[in-house]
């Protein structure tokens, strides 16, 4: 399902992943293990398409080339990312959060009915659709990045870290949900460390060392392996007991992975009109001018009673005043700019006004009878 082939990333100077080759089957949990600076984080946002860094090398989806494609053509392909640090939106109760999930067209024909099974796996979420996400404790809080990721209806949930912070009840409880995912024929790629939790859930594992994958076997045999139980499940119950992280040679690192910002700015993109279709040119032959491509959005963005283009608008306001992330983190001074998510608070007042106009061009369009008037025309970004 998930092949990943000599995948490499750099950041300027600095390799953080040098020819990482691995696979990822439907239901089945695979678990990266490393150090701090072994670059599991940066594997992860490589397959997802946030990656900073340059990339090269091939992630492969059912047989379909990802790299190169933007981070919202990768969910519409069925990856789906829980960043270290969950990106949630605090302000926002749990049912808006899981339905900003929803925005990938890929995701919001079925939204009701995946929200309706996520609910069936994890009736706590049920229970406290309309509670404020800020309110609750990290492991709810993680739940519901786990199951916004799921709303995205993936064929793969790559998770980063997410047990980190997390009291060991908690913990206990965020493994046996992702047992529960995989059961359901999600396929895991799971970076964390909690060596111990992860492999006792594990189908097989990968050992990530100053950016290279050094070896790969059965969860089962990993957690026998006494190199393994070494360097990852000795004397600190299971917490892994980390080599020295290399020495770092790149430029400043930005804080965490995806913040609340690009999320919501990676759903404003879901959002956006297709390019105009442009005029036929003069021929004397007749052509066929293909129909225009249909605007997605506003005709089934209706979920559950919520309008997620609105939600979206919302969140992304939100994500502009506060910072709204459960683990805060310093603003880093001058952060290198990513290429592929644009940075919503600058252009958050921008997009919201799109977005509005789009939704409204849309509905004007659908109220007319003539089929050459239903074309906003707008311009994409
Ligand atoms: P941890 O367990 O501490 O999260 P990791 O294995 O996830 O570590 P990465 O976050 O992938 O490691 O980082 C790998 C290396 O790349 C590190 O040396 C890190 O400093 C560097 N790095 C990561 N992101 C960036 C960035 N955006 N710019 C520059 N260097 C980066």
């Amino acid at each position: 399902m998930l092949e990943v082939n000599n995948l490499c990333a750099a950041y300027g100077l600095h390799h953080a992943l040098s020819g990482a080759s691995l696979r990822v089957d439907r239901g089945e949990i695979v678990v990266i293990l490393g150090a701090n600076g072994a670059g599991k984080s940066t594997l992860l946002k490589a397959v997802s398409g946030i990656c900073e860094g340059q990339v090269s090398g091939s992630v492969l989806m059912n047989g379909q080339e990802l790299v190169g494609l933007r981070a919202d053509q990768i969910v519409e392909h069925g990856i789906a990312l829980v960043p270290e640090g969950r990106g949630i939106f605090p302000d926002l109760n749990v049912e808006e959060n899981l339905m900003l999930g929803a925005y990938s067209p890929r995701a919001r024909d079925g939204a009701d009915e995946t929200l309706e099974r996520i609910y069936a796996l994890f009736p706590k979420l049920r229970e406290r659709r309309k509670q404020g996400v800020r309110t609750m404790s990290g492991g709810e809080q993680q739940m519901v990045a786990i199951g916004r990721a799921m709303m995205s209806n993936p064929a793969v949930l790559t998770l980063d870290e997410p047990s980190l912070g997390l009291a060991p009840v908690l913990c206990k409880e965020l493994f046996a949900n992702l047992k529960t995912v995989r059961d359901t024929g999600i396929g895991i790629l799971l970076v964390e460390q909690n060596a111990r939790a992860s492999l006792a859930i594990a189908d097989r594992g990968y050992l990530l060392e100053n950016a290279q994958i050094i070896h790969e076997d059965s969860a089962e045999k990993l957690a026998r392996d006494p190199a393994v139980q070494k360097a990852y499940l000795g004397g600190d119950g299971g917490r892994k007991a980390a080599p020295p992280a290399p020495m770092k040679t790149s430029a400043p690192r930005p804080p965490l992975g995806p913040s609340p910002s690009d999320i919501a700015a990676s759903a404003m993109r879901g959002f956006a009109v297709p390019a105009p279709v442009p005029s036929p040119p003069v021929v004397a032959a007749p052509i066929v001018v293909p129909p225009p491509a249909p605007i997605t959005p506003p005709q089934s963005s209706r979920v559950h009673g919520i309008e997620i283009g609105a939600l979206v608008a919302q969140a992304s306001s939100l994500s502009q005043r506060q910072p709204t992330n459960a683990r805060p983190m310093p603003t880093p001074p001058a952060a290198p700019k990513r290429p592929a998510m644009p940075d919503i608070g600058a252009h958050g007042d921008r997009l919201q006004t799109m977005l509005q106009e789009i939704e409204t061009a849309a509905a004007n369009a659908r109220q007319r009878t003539a089929p050459s008037n239903g074309r906003s025309g707008r311009k994409q970004t």
